[in-house]
């Protein structure tokens, strides 16, 4: 099992990366906020309580989050391992990650975090906001606030790794394809085949 949880500010380029690496690595991408927008559209419960945060930049409650994560992992029993992509993003949600993959026997393989400067994030964003439709990437006073909340509630989250030894950060600023090979340099170097 590979089990690799993507880190990173909003707008540090996860979600890219984690395309290539699923491909790479044959792994599930499981990424929250897609999860979350799929349930948006559909129009669920979830979807409604999840938009009532998202629309803010805020973090959806951690207990809808972690249920909603758990019961998308148990969907794949076969599969290979895992990109957490988006979560965990507080520290409750990193301890219940571990407590649920400790009972499965699949622990966390490596956190990889990648660096990317604040006004850098600011300028992609915005620009995700042109072409994507998200609404979120289209307001600067909620694109602040969502990197101002992973400031104060999400970087936290990387000493929970850093403690158990499997932290790396990875410069995320290059072209796509740098920034892949410095995490497949990084998976192959340090990943623990369990
Ligand atoms: P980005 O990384 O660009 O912020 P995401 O798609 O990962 O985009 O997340 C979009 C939004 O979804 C977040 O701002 C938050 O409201 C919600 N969200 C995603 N993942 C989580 C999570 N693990 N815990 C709480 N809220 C989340």
């Amino acid at each position: 099992m590979l089990n690799i949880v993507l880190f990173g500010p909003p707008g540090a380029g996860k979600g890219t990366q984690s395309e290539k690496l699923v491909n790479k690595y044959s792994l599930i991408h499981l990424s929250t906020g897609d999860i979350f927008r799929a349930n948006m559209k559909g129009e669920t419960d979830l979807g409604k309580l999840a938009k009532s945060y998202m629309d803010k930049g805020e973090l959806v409650p951690d207990q809808v989050t972690i249920n909603m994560l758990e019961a998308e992992v148990n969907k794949y029993p076969n599969a290979m391992g895992f990109i957490f992509d988006g979560f965990p993003r507080t520290v409750p949600q990193a301890e219940a990650l571990d407590t649920f993959l400790a009972q499965r026997n699949t622990p966390i393989t490596l956190m990889l975090a990648l660096e990317v400067p604040e006004q850098e994030l600011i300028n992609r964003l915005l620009l995700r906001g042109k072409d994507s439709g998200r609404t979120d990437d289209q307001d600067e006073n909620i694109v602040k606030n969502r990197i101002k909340v992973y400031n104060e509630q999400t970087a936290v989250a990387a000493a929970f790794y850093q403690k158990q030894n499997k932290y790396l950060a990875v410069n995320g600023i290059g072209t796509i394809d740098e920034i892949f090979q410095r995490l497949c340099r990084a998976i192959d170097t340090r990943s623990v085949v369990h």
